[in-house]
């Protein structure tokens, strides 16, 4: 587990760029944190790097997009979603195992048991005293991601 403290959008915007960097195929990373915290940013400056060229939205109405950077990239929202059985709906299930993808999940704490035995958690939490200020905690769930979160926190230096 590592964390970094961003003071701006900027700062989150470069932190994302360097995880894009580093990203691979099969990866699936889960965002938490408020509205407004920063997770869509995240994934859009991320989607940068995986070399999606369009606009990134929030899938925040229609539950997922996806793009075709150098990968594949899904990024779900779950906000608005009501009922687990949805998922099956809108192949978070396939989208989630696809190895030629890689998968973003907005509050995927919304629905814990419906998600994937291993994956990269990355919290946002808004800092007392500075509306402008992130903490953002890098987590790997279950063994698959322990190396890569190692690594990323070597090369997210800034
Ligand atoms: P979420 O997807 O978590 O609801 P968004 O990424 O849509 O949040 O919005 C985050 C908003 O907060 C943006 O308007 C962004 O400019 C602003 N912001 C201010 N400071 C930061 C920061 N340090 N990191 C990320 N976003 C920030
Ligand atoms: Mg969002």
């Amino acid at each position: 587990m590592f964390t970094r403290i961003t003071r701006s959008a900027e700062e989150t915007a470069q932190l994302a760029q360097m995880v894009g960097k580093k990203l691979h195929e099969g990866t699936v990373v889960c965002l938490d944190g408020d509205l407004g915290a920063g997770k869509t940013l995240f994934v859009q400056n991320v989607a940068k790097m995986l070399g999606v060229e369009g606009e990134v939205t929030s899938p925040t109405f229609n539950l997922m997009n996806v793009y075709e950077g150098i990968c594949r990239v899904y990024h779900f929202d779950l906000y608005r979603l009501e009922q687990p059985e949805e998922l099956e709906d809108i192949g978070f299930y396939e989208y989630t195992e696809d190895p030629d993808g890689v998968v973003f999940i907005e509050w995927a704490e919304k629905f814990p048991g419906e998600l994937p035995e291993d994956y990269i958690s990355i919290r946002i939490d808004r800092q007392e005293g500075d509306s402008a200020a992130r903490c953002l905690t890098f987590r790997a769930v279950g063994a698959a991601y322990q190396e890569d979160v190692k690594e990323l926190d070597e090369f997210c230096r800034f």
